[in-house]
Parts: structure tokens; C-alpha cells; sequence
């Protein structure tokens, strides 16, 4: 027997109407390339998207079409979310930070028909545009009087392009399962692959990422998310936050500025954020340097690498929890968030920092499994280590034009290309990225926990652990140290400061000062870069 309540579509389109009538006067403050100091109500906010809906529609924008983004987080990258989504076309955000040559095969890939630049990528744009067929119009984020000279064709002003245009929109009415927005993966071998989320996707995400055990977002909250609008949509935030009348900081181009962050926090007075690892150790440098305070925050969401419990600890004298989140682009992101269940609010500290670390529980919606070499199920003991798999209704069912791909098997469950354990209570534990796996003498080796238990030594400012090839025993952990130039400390001490925090074997061959370490796009350390630097190296 059928059930007899009705089916209404999820789509982004009713978390814009939701706000839009409930959360009206809830407050957007952005940071922009030509303000730095922007602030707007939710209903201000709408009413210039359906402005920009109106603008497109008269370029003949239609339905499936695809618009490219290269911005900040900030209001109009807002704006440019909800009107394309909302009237049927498909926001694709396109990360400025990778190559020039990613942003070209992306673009065109994608086929965006129209690109929406911030004034600072118009250079690189410029330079690409006469290899970018399908674009037909460029509109760089800024007003008529502060628009830059460009040779780009068909340039306008955004506060131009969306003057004058009627302040009412008829929304179109939508399937659920309609694409609306399109990030790619940075694609660390290979083409980077399209993730194209669809408009019931991102209402489920939106969701369950607001729960208490969660994000925790309500109308009280001030939220700034630090990790990129360009980057799995900020992590659902710009979803989320008028979905619940939360008030929305946008940092803009100053995302890994200790300073703006810290003038932002105490300001808006922010209690909750978001970010990797990275922009929380520039925020914690900051304060130790200055002395400077962040009262009103008090939890943030750390993810897309590793956290070392050091940089917990060290936040958490500056009075914030920070909280542990696993997910990635093809996720949406979320798959799992450690919070602090009422069963460990009296455990002692070891136990606590034991658990903090790890990734947490899957949240209500992802199902997790891990499998062995020949794809069985491994025993949620805390202890085997396995290929994590996922499956749920946010999670992506195949990429973008890739027919090619097997990411997906044919029981439906995704392979993320980690490894983890899960332990007997749920919780899960990434061990490591499987192509940066070490096997030494055919057992793993887990570089994140020996980075981890790195980063805690005083002079350590950032660690990574590689497998490099060794004559016995195939391969062997070589420790890479950014050494903190406060303190005198020499490669042995780092060495002899892990003895009794991980297991012997796991003892790096070796530890090798360098003055920097490569990321990627996204701000992680590039393991990759990394192997490639030192392909030469030879075991001392
Ligand atoms: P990119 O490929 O650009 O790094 P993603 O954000 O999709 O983009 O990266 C997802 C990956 O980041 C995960 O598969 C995992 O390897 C890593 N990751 C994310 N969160 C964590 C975490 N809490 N701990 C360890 N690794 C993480």
C-alpha cells in the first residue's frame, strides 16, 4: 500500500522561499575585492537573485545550461548559486587555485556558456579565453565604476548586468533529480572529474548536515565558512545557513588571513566555522603572535586532511572545539562528524584525545563499509584496516560525460580511496589515502598517525610522512619536517620524540628538514609533489 502524503519536490528553490519569508532580515556580511566591509539582509539578497535570474534568462540562458563561477566566498557568489540553480540551470564553481590548463579542460568540458570572475582571475581568464569555444560572455564581480580594463569579450560589470532588471522572477517548477550545480575534483592523476549534484541531493544534504549532532545550526548562529564557495559549496553552508536564518560571514579573498579572520570573528561576532587544518593554523599563529582573542567562537569544523591533536589542543586554549569532519567532493561532502556523545563526557583525557582525532560517525543517511583486496567485508573491530566504501542518496552515482569510470561497484557503493578502520561503536579512522598508502614488509603503515604524532613535537610546524622504496623491505616511511624557526631542534630530536608514540616498525628511516612542503589546490599537503621531489632521495 502506497503511503497517501503528498510528493513535493526537494529543491533549492524552497530553501530560497523558505528564508526568503521566514529569515528575511537575517544578515550577509562579506569581505570583496572592492569592499571590505559589505553587509546585506537575506530578503536584500533574494531580490537581487531574481534580478540575475531575469539577466540571464535574457542572454537566452535555458534550463541544463552551465555557468561558470571563479570567486571568493562572498554575497554575489551567493547570489550566482541560488539564481542559476533556482531557475533550472547549473552553477559550476571552478577552483582558481589550479592550473591554468585544469581551468581550460574544466571549462570546456563542463561547456560553461558564460564564466563569472572575480576582478583578480581576469588576467588568467584572459589569457584562456580564446581556447574556451562554448563561453559567450564574461562578468567580472564587481560595479560599473570599479570594473577593470579587459580584452575579454563580451565583458560586463556584475551591478551593471543585473541593473534594472525586474525584481520579481517566476521560478520554474523543478524535478528534484534535476543537476544543479557541478564542482570537479582536483583529479591528483588524470583529468579532474565533474561532481554534479542534483537539487534533492543537496535539500537531504542540507538537512541532516543542520542537525544538532552535526553542524548544529539554528537562527542563533553566526557561521564563516573558511573553506571555499569554489570547493564542494562550501561545504553545504550557503545551503544550510538560510535554511535555518542563520547569519552568513563571508571572508572573501582573505580566507587564510589570520588577521581578517580574526577582526571578522570578534566583529560578527562568529561562533561557528569551517575549514582545513591549514587556515587553522594560521588563525592559531596569529593569536599566539598577537596576543589577540576570539572569544566568541567556540566550535569549528576541521576536515579534508587530517587534524593533528596538537592543533586541537592549541586552539582549544584560545577556547574552541574544534570538531572532526570526513567527506569529500563526490560526498557532497559530509560522511561523518566526530562529536562528544554523552558516554564520553566523563572519560579521561587520553581516552578523549584518543577519540578526538578520528573522523567520527557516519552521519544519518551515508552507509559506510570496508572491504579487503577482494572487495569482503572487514570486521568493524577498531582494528582491520580496509578500503572505505559509501552509498546514499548525496553521494555521486557516476561523473560527469565520464562513462568510463568505475568508481562505483555494481552493488552501488562508491570507493573513496581511502583507508580506514571502524570501530565496534561506529566510529570510523582514516588511516590514509590508498595511493599514499606504505607497505613495509606487506603491512600498512599509517602515515597520518605518524604525522600526527609528529606535529606534536614543539618544533615541528608541519609534518608529512612518504613511502619511499627500500631494498628489503619495499618500501619505508620518510618523515618531511617544516621546522618551527621559534625553536632549536634538529632532525634526531623529532626522531627520538616519536619512540614512544608509535609502533617501532612505523619508525621513519629517516628525518629530512625542508622549508616548505607542496599543497594542492585545496590547501592539503601534495603527496604527489612530494613522491616527485624526492624520487632521487637515497636512504642515509
Ligand atoms: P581533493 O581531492 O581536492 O582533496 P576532496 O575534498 O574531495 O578533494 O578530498 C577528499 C579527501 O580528503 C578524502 O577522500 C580524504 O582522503 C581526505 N579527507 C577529508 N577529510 C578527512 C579527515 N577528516 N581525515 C583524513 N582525511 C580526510
Amino acid at each position: 500500500m502506497r503511503g497517501l502524503m503528498m510528493d513535493m519536490p526537494l529543491t533549492i528553490t524552497s530553501i530560497m522561499q523558505h528564508a526568503d519569508q521566514n529569515h528575511s532580515q537575517g544578515e550577509i556580511v562579506s569581505v570583496t575585492a572592492d569592499n571590505p566591509d559589505h553587509r546585506y539582509t537575506y530578503a536584500d539578497a533574494f531580490r537581487r537573485v531574481r534580478q540575475l535570474a531575469n539577466a540571464l534568462a535574457k542572454k537566452g540562458l535555458r534550463p541544463g545550461d552551465r555557468i561558470a563561477t571563479l570567486a571568493w566566498n562572498d554575497y554575489r557568489h551567493f547570489e550566482l548559486y541560488y539564481a542559476v540553480s533556482c531557475a533550472g540551470q547549473v552553477c559550476h564553481t571552478v577552483n582558481p587555485r589550479l592550473f591554468p590548463e585544469q581551468i581550460e579542460y574544466i571549462l570546456n568540458h563542463a561547456e560553461d556558456r558564460w564564466v563569472f570572475v572575480d576582478p583578480m582571475f581576469v588576467p588568467l581568464l584572459e589569457k584562456l579565453q580564446d581556447r574556451l569555444p562554448a563561453v559567450e560572455g564574461f562578468v567580472v564581480l564587481t560595479t560599473g565604476a570599479l570594473m577593470p580594463e579587459t580584452s575579454l569579450r563580451n565583458a560586463w560589470a556584475y551591478e551593471t548586468f543585473i541593473e534594472d532588471q525586474p525584481q520579481t522572477f517566476d521560478w520554474p517548477t523543478l524535478d528534484e533529480n534535476d543537476a544543479c550545480s557541478l564542482c570537479y575534483t582536483s583529479g591528483t592523476t588524470g583529468h579532474p572529474k565533474g561532481v554534479l549534484y542534483s537539487h534533492r541531493s543537496t535539500v537531504l544534504h542540507t538537512l541532516v548536515s543542520a542537525l544538532p549532532d552535526v553542524m548544529g545550526l539554528s537562527s542563533a548562529s553566526v557561521i564563516m565558512p573558511i573553506v571555499p564557495m569554489f570547493h564542494v559549496n562550501a561545504w553545504g553552508t550557503a545551503y544550510s545557513a538560510p535554511m535555518v536564518g542563520a547569519k552568513l560571514v563571508f571572508p572573501g579573498p582573505q580566507m587564510a588571513d589570520g588577521e581578517t579572520l580574526t577582526r571578522l570573528i570578534n566583529a560578527e561576532r562568529v561562533g561557528y566555522s569551517l575549514g582545513v587544518p591549514t587556515v587553522w593554523l594560521a588563525l592559531v599563529n596569529y593569536l599566539d603572535h598577537t596576543g589577540k582573542t576570539v572569544a566568541s567562537l567556540k566550535t569549528v569544523v576541521v576536515g579534508g586532511a587530517a587534524c593533528p591533536l596538537s592543533l586541537m589542543q592549541a586552539m582549544e586554549r584560545h577556547g574552541v572545539w574544534m570538531n572532526v569532519g570526513w567527506g569529500m567532493t563526490e560526498m557532497s561532502p559530509l560522511g561523518s562528524l566526530n562529536y562528544r556523545a554523552p558516554a564520553q563526557y566523563d572519560w579521561e583525557q587520553h581516552r578523549i584525545d584518543d577519540m578526538r582525532v578520528r573522523a567520527g560517525r557516519n552521519v544519518f543517511g551515508v552507509d559506510i563499509k570496508i572491504v579487503d583486496d577482494s572487495g569482503a567485508a572487514l570486521p568493524r573491530d577498531g582494528r582491520s584496516a580496509g578500503l572505505l566504501k559509501v552509498r546514499g542518496p548525496w553521494i555521486c552515482s557516476g561523473y560527469y560525460r565520464r562513462d568510463d569510470d568505475s568508481s562505483v561497484d555494481r552493488e552501488g557503493w562508491f570507493d573513496t580511496g581511502d583507508m580506514a578502520t571502524i570501530a565496534p561503536d561506529g566510529c570510523l579512522t582514516i588511516t590514509d589515502r590508498v595511493k599514499d598508502v606504505i607497505k613495509s614488509g606487506g603491512e600498512w603503515i599509517s602515515s597520518i598517525d605518524i604525522e600526527n604524532a609528529a606535529m606534536a613535537h614543539p618544533g615541528v610546524k608541519e609534518a608529512a610522512v612518504i613511502g619511499m622504496s627500500h631494498d628489503k623491505w619495499t618500501e619505508r616511511p620518510l618523515l618531511l619536517v617544516v621546522p618551527n624557526t621559534d625553536v632549536v631542534v634538529q632532525e634526531q630530536d623529532v626522531l627520538n620524540f616519536l619512540k614512544d608514540k608509535i609502533a617501532r616498525w612505523w619508525m621513519p628511516d629517516a628525518c629530512v628538514f625542508v622549508d616548505t612542503l607542496p599543497h594542492t589546490a585545496t590547501g592539503k599537503i601534495s603527496k604527489k609533489d612530494l613522491r616527485a621531489l624526492f624520487k632521487d632521495y637515497q636512504w642515509p
